[in-house]
């Protein structure tokens, strides 16, 4: 077996971090090239969960860098830490051992087939913990220090992008990481319902009710698409019952509370009530400034204060939008090369497709512009030029230009019959004043996200008006 080359291996990761910089974490720094074997690049981890999550999410964008880099048509195999060193075989071919060690893996982990794939990402370290998710945080540590002794079954809900499978899947890292693990399985509403059917259809019910009901926790992510089929309630209810009647926990997530997700059983509304039912809610905005830094930093990247802040105030649905804009921020940075500073991430997140907002009219800008200056519309549309009127003017101008499809011509004749020159003079005053002055440069975000979001501000800090007008 040949060794790897530790240049290749550091080309690949830029590879990577170049064209699938979505996909890069900052763990995978830790990934170690170990060997190559008749055209396979062997390439280690330290723990299974990041195994199984590079095999099954990543293995072609791998595959794509090592090709580009080598200019050879080679493929990538990821290794476990429960996998033999590459080069020793056992009795067999080198697919027989690799899948043999790897069935070893998912028993040490207590593995069961039809299970999510979980994201090693989602870990309680990575969770951010704010007003709006501490209970539901709380209950789920607790559940990890003592299963089925303190909440069971555990109901988290909320909507969607607030956490739940990040929840869920932080249990299952932290359970696995104990020794020995418990036996747990993890799947999808949907999953459970499709392996029931196929079970009844197969004739395996008793293969089906050994894989559910033979675990220490069972957790289902989105319970909520078990109302689907009347069967697979009835089956459902019994495999509860069943767990719950031998001690063992129950973990469950919906985007509804129990009693209000439509054609539930009521014995089944019950049985979700019985434990410990928390919500989830959307994140304020301090949570989502820790969030976003946090998700930047497992992407490898380091957002200052006011980059986390202009996205916190910017996206405020929910938490996957949020990383989203970090994914938008990210792929900026690499497509540019520039650092991630404000002005980039006004332009991957002002410019990008995802930027669905209401267009921006000149009514949103004159509300903006006379509510914080003070002034009257008849004065910006008229010839005066005292400082006072001139400048928010300018700023009208400018906040045109740059959130309208008005042309020069347009928007001169508008602020008082003026010619286009007027306006290009005027974008590039502010713009030149928005550099040199941080505070202006602050009025002038406050602004422009009025402008966009013209109702009431959603980032809970409206500009406030400087004492003295000579101030500007
Ligand atoms: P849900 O299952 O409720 O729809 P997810 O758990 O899939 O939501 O969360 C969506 C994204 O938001 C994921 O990337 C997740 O890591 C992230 N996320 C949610 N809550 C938090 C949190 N409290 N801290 C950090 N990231 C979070
Ligand atoms: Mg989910």
């Amino acid at each position: 077996m040949a060794k790897p080359d530790h240049v290749v291996w550091h080309d690949v990761l830029s590879y990577l971090r170049g064209h699938h910089p979505d996909m890069c974490r900052q763990w995978f720094e830790e990934i170690d090239p170990v060997g190559i074997e008749g055209g396979v690049y062997l390439a280690r981890v330290d723990q299974s969960v990041r195994q199984r999550y590079l095999h099954r999410q990543c293995t072609p964008q791998f595959t794509d860098a090592l090709q580009a880099v080598t200019g050879r048509l080679v493929s990538i195999r990821f290794l476990g830490p429960d996998d033999a060193p590459p080069g020793v075989t056992h009795n067999g071919s080198r697919e027989e051992s690799a899948s043999s060690t790897t069935h070893a893996a998912h028993r040490s982990t207590g593995y069961r087939p039809g299970a999510l794939v979980i994201s090693p990402d989602y870990t309680f370290e990575n969770f951010i913990v704010g007003p709006e998710n501490r209970l539901a945080h709380a209950a789920a540590l607790s559940i990890c220090a003592n299963p089925a002794r303190t909440y069971n079954p555990l109901f988290v809900h909320g909507g969607v992008g607030l956490g739940k499978t990040h929840l869920l899947q932080a249990v299952c890292l932290r359970l696995l990481a104990r020794t020995p693990p418990p036996v747990i399985y993890y799947v999808s509403c949907e999953e459970f319902g499709t392996q029931f059917m196929d079970a009844v259809q197969a004739g395996q019910m008793s293969e089906f009710r050994h894989r559910f009901r033979d675990v220490d926790v069972l957790l289902i992510d989105d319970i909520h698409f078990l109302t689907k089929r009347e069967r697979t309630q009835e089956e459902f209810f019994h495999t509860f019952n069943a767990l719950f009647q031998s001690d063992k926990q129950i973990i469950l997530s919906s985007d509804a509370a129990p009693n209000e997700i439509p054609d539930l059983e009521e014995r089944l509304v019950s049985r979700f009530q019985s434990g410990l039912v928390v919500q989830m809610q959307p994140p304020c905005y301090d949570t989502r400034i820790q969030i976003v830094k946090q998700k930047a930093k497992i992407r490898g990247m380091e957002f200052g204060d006011e980059v986390a802040a202009y996205i916190a105030a910017k996206v405020t649905s929910n938490i996957r939008e949020l990383e989203g804009a970090v994914v938008r921020v990210h792929m900026q940075h690499v497509a540019d090369g520039l650092p991630i500073d404000l002005g980039l991430a006004r332009t991957a997140l002002e410019t990008g497709p995802a930027t669905v907002r209401p267009e921006v009219t000149i009514a949103n800008i004159i509300d903006a512009v006379v509510s914080y200056y003070g002034v009257k519309l008849t004065d910006l549309q008229s010839k005066r030029r005292q400082k006072s009127i001139a400048h928010p003017r300018q700023v009208c101008m400018y906040l045109a230009r740059q959130h309208t499809r008005f042309s020069l011509e347009e928007i001169g004749g508008y602020f008082g019959g003026r010619d286009h020159t007027t306006v290009m003079h005027a974008v590039k005053t502010i713009i030149k004043r928005r550099n040199a002055d941080g505070d202006f440069g602050r009025v002038l975000e406050a602004l422009e996200d009025r402008v966009r979001a013209p109702s009431p501000m959603t980032n809970g800090t409206p500009p406030t008006r400087p004492p003295t007008a000579s101030a500007m």
